[in-house]
């Protein structure tokens, strides 16, 4: 623990519950006595440059063919990593997803604009790569500048590992991820695999992956990597100011995403916090929705009982497979979200799940399930009125569907169980003639 004031303008972690407990990022801690972190900036250091400043310096680093500057983590680096040596970063050219808007959803919800923030279109396939870069590229430092740290674990649900083992081995670390026994997709599994990380199947759930990888890294020269280490949600923070400056320095009503262990929302509302706090952004703030599978909705529960106390679950098993968390490490933050933001939590089906990526897919998009829960969650929060007919809604997409591609499968051959799968597309089986053909077209256009 750091007992001297650090100057002022260098990024520190501190304690969510007494921010008179500070650590230097240089350390390596997770918590403090049993309080999440959290990296403090403070905001003499950044008050330097006007608001319209910095946004003329983000817009301007968006356009910029240097690899780290144009980075949508890199080019926000003195609100992210400010210490960092740029010869230290590692990056794969995250950030920067399109944020795409779905008409014809918005007009059938009738809401005045919905886009979707794709974060699934990056280097390992979803959102997770924001936090990594940052994560990484600190580890990095840390090794370059001759600390005793052997190697890099987490436990995951599939995207936290194949982002860790992408940016471990593009840094050349060795990485150890954790991984509960069949219960990630195939292209989750082999990602890390081919990455050359040593992947350790363990007959559990994600929880329990967690529980060990908390023990192992207990040895300080194995670096954890989970969201719990909050140099992950500087990273992952990126995506609301991102999503701000896309929309031209606005924001939308509501902002829909889906949660599982919670760092994501953090990240998102952390984003918002100092796009407010510098003056980016003034007047009225946006209200986020977390979105949870029914199967594993532990913050769903505490919001419907006026953000109660977490009560941990076991989680079931859900399409999302991402988000089958029951003991979510970061719940102190999340809750904390939904106070700063008016926020709400929702939980979906299975079948609602699946249809609503499907019908978004009809719009051009390719929902992973996790998706599928943000955009049934609006439906539902449009069918009960509380959001609104008018308002502007942002659906953050967490992943590419093509890391899951049993799911959507399985949806189009309606072989997904607790799914009626009403928009199942057959692939039409045809006999290799002309006439057959066009006797087939005839059946469908008419
Ligand atoms: C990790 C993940 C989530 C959940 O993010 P949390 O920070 O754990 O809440 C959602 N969707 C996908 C695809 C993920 O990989």
């Amino acid at each position: 623990m750091v007992d001297f004031p650090l100057p002022m303008n260098t990024a520190h972690f501190r304690s969510i519950d007494n921010h008179a407990a500070i650590h230097s990022l240089d350390e390596v801690v997770y918590d403090h006595e049993g309080s999440l972190l959290e990296v403090h900036h403070p905001l003499d250091g950044l008050q330097d440059r006007s608001a319209a400043q910095w946004k003329d310096l983000f817009d301007k680093r968006a356009g910029s063919m240097d690899l780290v500057e144009r980075s949508g983590v890199w080019g926000k680096l003195e609100w992210v990593l400010p210490q960092i040596p740029r010869e230290h970063v590692v990056t794969l050219a995250e950030g920067w997803n399109p944020l795409l808007p779905a008409p014809r959803t918005a007009a059938r919800l009738g809401l005045s604009d919905l886009r979707l923030k794709l974060c699934g279109t990056t280097h390992t396939g979803s959102f997770k790569d924001l936090g990594m870069t940052v994560l990484v590229s600190w580890v990095n430092h840390l090794v370059r500048t001759g600390a005793p740290i052997r190697a890099v674990a987490c436990a995951s649900t599939g995207d936290t590992s194949a982002a860790l083992a992408a940016y471990a081995a593009s840094a050349g670390i060795p990485a150890i991820v954790f991984l509960p026994a069949d219960k990630v997709s195939l292209a989750q599994l082999i990602q890390p695999v081919a990455n050359g990380a040593h992947v350790l199947a363990l007959d559990t759930d994600f929880d329990g992956c967690m529980k060990v990888v908390q023990e192992l890294t207990q040895d300080k020269s194995i670096y954890l990597a989970n969201s719990k280490n909050s140099l992950r949600v500087e990273g992952q923070k990126t995506v609301s100011i991102e999503t701000v400056q896309q929309l031209g320095w606005t924001v939308p009503d509501w902002f829909v995403i889906p949660g599982g262990n919670l760092g994501n929302v953090s990240a998102l509302a952390k984003g918002l916090d100092m796009l407010y706090d510098l003056g980016l952004l003034s007047g009225k703030r946006p209200r986020i929705a977390v979105a949870q599978a029914a199967a594993a909705d532990p913050l769903v529960k505490s919001f419907e009982k006026g953000l109660a106390p977490l009560e941990a679950q076991t989680a079931r098993s859900t399409l999302a497979s991402a988000i089958r968390i029951g003991n979510p490490v970061s719940f102190p933050k999340a809750l904390d979200a939904l106070k700063r933001y008016q926020g709400v939590a929702e939980s979906v089906s299975e079948d609602r799940l699946a249809d609503a990526a499907a019908r978004g897919d009809l719009e051009g998009f390719y929902n992973c399930p996790h998706t599928g829960v943000a955009l049934g969650a609006l439906e539902q929060l449009v069918e009960k009125g509380v959001i609104s007919r008018g308002e502007k809604v942002v659906v953050v997409s967490t992943a590419h569907g093509l890391k899951f591609s049993e799911f959507k499968t399985g949806y189009h051959q309606s072989t997904l169980e607790g799914v009626d799968s009403r928009l199942a597309n057959r692939v039409l089986r045809v006999a290799p003639t002309y006439a057959a053909v066009q006797d087939e077209l005839r059946k469908i256009l008419g």
